[in-house]
């Protein structure tokens, strides 16, 4: 399959749909996580009340980071483009749904999403893990191998192997994974171009 025949599409956001702005090593630094350990992940395993907090602080930090988000270069031309072509279009975020919405809606993509089609933390295993790809293959009717998952990050180009899905990098001038990557683009007017050609 070509990258043209695609019709469905399941995007990152932090880093893929916006600029990066997230500080991983000042929130592990705030909520005491060692370096080395995944964020979720370390959450996930301490007693309720902690976790409970700290998800509660992790909201309130990355609600002022959605609130300011802007736009990656070429992300919402991208995503117009397709969403005109009437594909079917996803969001698979480790961030919360409710601040995919509000970032979505400050880089002013918000319409080109249903909001059962954006799966944060919530609603679907956090990637690397298959989960939330192939909650949105089941709920459009596609094999995964119909799909396209596209990132700045290897947790997404996992995702999209571990679904038996295709695989966009996205935002990064080298590409570190070419063993996961089917499409690399150095950036979304690279990738729309890609659409054209
Ligand atoms: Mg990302």
């Amino acid at each position: 399959m070509s990258l043209k025949e695609v019709k469905h599409w399941v995007f990152d956001m932090d880093g893929t749909l916006t600029v990066a702005v997230h500080d991983f090593a000042a929130i592990r630094v705030a909520l005491a996580i060692p370096p080395e350990d995944d964020i979720l992940t370390h959450l996930a395993a301490l007693p309720a009340d902690e976790a409970a907090a700290k998800h509660a602080w992790l909201l309130e930090h990355e609600r002022d980071l959605a609130l300011g988000s802007t736009p990656a270069t070429g992300a919402v031309e991208l995503v117009r483009d397709l969403h005109a072509r009437g594909y079917r279009l996803g969001i698979l975020t480790r961030n919360a749904r409710e601040l995919a919405h509000v970032t979505l809606q400050a880089i002013g993509l918000a319409d080109c999403f249903a909001v059962d089609d954006v799966l944060g933390r919530d609603e679907a295993p956090p990637k690397p893990h298959p989960g939330g790809l192939l909650k949105l293959a089941d709920a459009w009717d596609v094999p995964a191998s119909a799909m396209v998952m596209v990132g700045d990050y290897r947790f997404d180009l996992d995702c999209g192997r571990a679904a038996g899905a295709r695989t966009v990098l996205v935002n990064l001038p080298e590409n570190p994974w070419p063993e996961l990557t089917d499409w690399h683009a150095k950036d979304c007017v690279e990738l729309q171009r890609m659409l054209l050609a």
